[in-house]
Parts: structure tokens; sequence; C-alpha cells
């Protein structure tokens, strides 16, 4: 496999629910689904990423930490949500580092539609040189972000932003680091069920309704899908005077003109 470039952190797990819990979620399982997910696109991109945990297993802070450090990874998303009864996205950088990543998330996160409260870095009381969270002291050379996507007990908005919009903002944070990083970044692919889709996995786009007009009387109906017009075959045989029959096991239809 290849050395991943980032790591994905899902915070706490197992025995620890997490802080950013209430009775709809607990934080250890949104952010698991969170960085699954976030791995998942990671991976259909070409971007080699690893995880922390892939399962809700306890990791203890040291081990957390050591995890990240032997990754061989140069980035970690430490992906959280929040707790204190605030509102809005929320990154937290490393403060021997410029914030430029942080501050790519959380604008991206934003534009998803989640109001900004803040980015910031928090020092160790009593020790300005070095970082207060562990993810970001302990992590060695790894530049980790720690993400808050909102907060679980806000009185505004984010109870139900977090319930209806994690994909979206899970996204938001693939195409940032994409960005990031400068690697090429594409959203994911619509797929719609019933579609066979084609090479491209567009959807066929139903430009026009046609009308089928035999010398001068108006006979039947169809559509231009792609520039290509169709008519029913029933239609078409029929009016030229044939007989048509359809063939559901080999899915084809029969013409005869037997004149
Ligand atoms: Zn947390």
């Amino acid at each position: 496999m290849a050395v991943p470039i980032l790591i994905i952190d899902p915070g706490h797990g197992g025995n620890d629910p997490g802080g950013g819990s209430n009775s709809l979620w607990l934080e250890k399982h949104l952010v698991l689904q969170i960085s699954l997910y976030q791995a998942e696109r990671f991976g259909e991109l070409g971007v080699p990423v690893t995880l922390t945990r892939r399962t809700d297993t306890t990791l203890a802070a040291s081990d957390r930490a050591e995890i990240v450090r032997e990754s061989g990874a140069r980035y970690c998303i430490s992906n959280h949500i929040n707790a204190g009864g605030g509102d809005g996205v929320e990154a937290i950088h490393s403060i021997h580092s410029d914030g430029a990543l942080a501050r790519r998330i959380v604008d991206a996160i934003s534009t998803r539609g989640q109001n900004v409260r803040r980015v910031f870095t928090r020092t160790l009381p009593g020790d300005r040189t070095r970082d207060y969270y562990f993810m970001h002291r302990e992590t060695g050379g790894v530049q980790t972000v720690i993400v808050e996507y909102g907060f679980a007990d806000s009185p505004g908005d984010d109870i139900t932003q977090l319930q209806t919009q994690w994909k979206s903002y899970a996204e938001a944070v693939v195409m940032a680091f994409c960005r990031h990083i400068g690697h090429p970044y594409a959203p994911p692919r619509a797929v719609s069920s019933g579609s066979t889709g084609g090479a491209s996995g567009r959807q066929p786009e139903v430009q026009a309704a046609i009308g089928v007009v035999v010398n001068g009387a108006a006979r039947g109906s169809g559509y231009l899908i792609d520039n290509v017009s169709y008519v029913p075959a029933r239609l078409l045989t029929e009016l030229f005077g044939a007989t048509v029959g359809w063939d559901g096991s080999n899915v084809t239809i029969r013409t005869d003109n037997d004149e």
C-alpha cells in the first residue's frame, strides 16, 4: 500500500463516547461515520489515506498520538463534534502551523451552509511554546487539524444540520484537503437507480417532446434525447403499413412487411 499522505482520526471511540453527544447521536459514532465516508472518497480520488480507527474501539490518547506519529502521513484530520452550547464549525491548528489548511476546511464547510465560529490555536497553560491539545503536541511532524463540525448541544441549528448535512460537510473537507495539496478534486458521482448511465455515468437529457406528422396530420409523439429523435417503434412501423412484434425474452422488436 502507498504511504498515506493523510491520516484521518475519528475522535474518541469504545469506552469514550465523546462530549459532543446527545440523545440523537454519540460523538464517537458520528465522527466514525464522517471519517469512513472521507476515507472512501479519498480512495476514489486516489489520495492515499489511513485511519486511527475503523471500528468502535477505545484508543488511549498516547496510543492515538503514536498511531498518527508512526503513520508516515504528513497531515492528520481529527474529526470531532463540539459541546458547550455554541453553534457553528471550529478548526484548531497547531501553534507551529500557519493555519492555512484549517482555514480552507472551515471556509469549505461554510459554503455548505454551516456558520463559522472560529479558527484558533491554544497553548499549554504555563508554557507558551507548546500546544494545549495532545493531537498537536504529541503527533511529531504530522500537521494536525482538529475539526469540530458543530455542537451537539447547540441552541441554534447545528443539531439539525449535523443530522442532515454531515455528509456534505465531510465532503467539503475532502475538497478542501485536495485543494490544499494540489490534488485534482471531483465531486462524488451522482448515482441514479435504474439508469444504465453509459461510460460517462451521465443521465440522458430529454431536450424536447416532438410531434410525428404524416401528410399534414398529427399521428403521435416522441422525444428528442441527446439530439436523437425517439418515436415508439409501433407507431412508425404501423404508419408504414407493417406489423411489429415485441420479443421480451430477447428484448428485441420484429417488424414484418409482407406486402
Ligand atoms: Zn471530541
